[in-house]
């Protein structure tokens, strides 16, 4: 008989972190155990399918070249879908009236939503994207640096509009620069994709990629705390009490939770302190048919609103029927105000569709990222992580976590370089490894 003596590698948190992290690690030839809390996996990825429509948690775009697909390409997970149907009914939200969106160059010359003056500062700034040292303006905020560069009022509310499109933040004076415009320069260079069938498709090729790869996975699987004994990690203990031996283990969570694990960790405690969750409220409707077909697509110009038909593009409605997202970025102050806001803006761009409703769920406050690159922190660069100073064989891994990317994007590149420290020797004997030896791709 032989007996696996590889270091036991426990992730808590099934989402698309702590898959990732578990895929690698388990590739890496570790012993992995990945524990859920839910029934189900997926967290914010997760697609709840009823009566053949299938709804994401919110609107869910994945962005073309960015983090996630390059590690979701890697690990050979597929990523099918289209990009949005933005071609024909793209509009503009401003003063309760919708008007076109412009979308490219043509468009946004003869777009009535600014005057000439904003239009050639708009064109100028999409111009110079690809000049600017954009490095050197993570510790400026996103709103100094527009303040800075574009005078025209509506020229502002128009980027201010596509950045909160790419990044999902509407918090600008916060927010650092740098990621924002890399972000835009993403969404704008490869576009996104809706997915087929929605996220889950993501939740369950990673999944798959890990159990092939000898990862055990463990729904309904509450932890409570990590025990450790002489610095060293022992086990994660559940709710019922059941403790899971392990060596190293991967946080895959929310930086509060990561903190109550391990109470005793004051960088946990700091980092959690120190994070700016990003919220939205979503109304997200499966209908029988679609009133307006070309009505597939609008964005809030002077209110931070999101509304588009994402089965126009990606397989998730039966057939004739049609899933919309309709969504505020930032959530409201009532949400019952928050929700008939949303009511109005799927009236408006879909008139009757109240009428037609088969699927609906509202989310008044849903957290988006549980962080943003902030100006205050030096950008994306300042965020912490995988290494948890001062607990030997912790690493956290999510969208908080990590100097690239936004969203899904950090998720997946975290749960990657966190899995690539767990599986460090240095990290399984010493329980530690230097920051330097990380990936530089992360
Ligand atoms: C409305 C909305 C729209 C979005 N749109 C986009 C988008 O367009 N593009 C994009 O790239 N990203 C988007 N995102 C972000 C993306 O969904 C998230 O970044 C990503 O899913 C987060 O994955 P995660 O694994 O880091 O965290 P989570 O999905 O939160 O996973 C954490 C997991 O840990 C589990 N857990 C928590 N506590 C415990 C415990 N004590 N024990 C065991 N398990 C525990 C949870 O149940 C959960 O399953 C959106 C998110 C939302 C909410």
């Amino acid at each position: 008989m032989t007996t696996n003596t590889a270091a036991r590698v426990v992730v808590v948190g099934g989402g698309l972190a702590g898959l990732t992290a578990a895929a690698y690690a388990a590739r890496a030839g570790r012993r992995v155990t990945v524990l859920e809390k839910a029934t189900e996996l997926g967290g914010r990825a997760a697609t709840h399918e009823k009566k053949g429509f299938s709804l994401n948690i919110g609107p869910h775009a994945l962005y073309r070249g960015g983090e996630a697909e390059h590690v979701l390409a890697e690990l050979g997970v597929e990523t099918k879908g289209g990009p949005p149907a933005t071609s024909s009914g793209a509009y503009a939200l401003q003063g309760g009236l919708l008007r076109a969106l412009p979308t490219g160059p043509v468009s946004l010359l003869t777009s009535s939503l600014l005057p000439l003056v904003g239009k050639i500062e708009v064109a100028r700034l999409l111009a110079r994207l690809d000049s600017l040292d954009v490095a050197s303006l993570a510790g400026t905020s996103f709103e100094a640096f527009l303040r800075a560069k574009v005078r025209t009022p509506e020229a502002r509310d128009v980027i201010r509009a596509l950045i909160r499109l790419s990044t999902y933040t509407p918090d600008l004076e916060r927010l650092a620069a740098d990621a924002a415009l890399e972000q835009f320069k993403l969404a704008t260079t490869r576009g996104v994709i809706y997915l087929h069938d929605g996220w889950r498709t993501l939740v369950q090729g990673l999944a798959e990629v890990a159990r092939a790869a000898g990862a055990e996975i463990v729904a309904s699987a509450k932890a409570v705390s990590v025990i450790r004994e002489d610095g060293r990690v022992k086990a994660v203990r559940l709710v019922d009490g059941a403790e899971i031996p392990a060596d190293v283990v991967i946080l895959a969570a929310s930086p509060s939770f990561a903190s109550s694990l391990l109470p005793d960790v004051p960088a946990l405690a700091d980092w959690a302190a120190a994070a700016i969750p990003v919220t939205a409220a979503c109304l997200d409707v499966g209908l029988s048919r679609l009133p307006q077909p070309r009505n597939t697509f609008a964005l809030g110009i002077d209110q931070p609103l999101y509304f588009s038909v994402h089965s126009a593009s990606a397989r998730l409605a039966p057939e004739g029927g049609a899933v919309i997202h309709v969504a505020r970025y930032g959530a409201p102050n009532d949400p019952r105000a928050g929700e008939r806001e949303l009511e109005e803006v799927l009236e408006l761009l879909q008139p009757g569709a109240k009428h037609l409703v088969v699927e609906r769920r509202y989310l008044p406050s849903i957290t988006v990222a549980h962080d943003f690159p902030q100006a205050a922190r030096g950008g994306a660069r300042g965020r912490p992580g995988p290494l948890v100073p001062g607990a030997p064989g912790v690493f956290v891994a999510g969208d908080w976590v990590g100097p690239v990317g936004m969203l899904a994007d950090v998720s997946l590149a975290s749960g990657r370089a966190a899995a690539q420290a767990a599986t460090r020797r240095e990290a399984n004997v010493l329980g530690q490894v230097r920051v330097k030896d990380l990936d530089a791709r992360v």
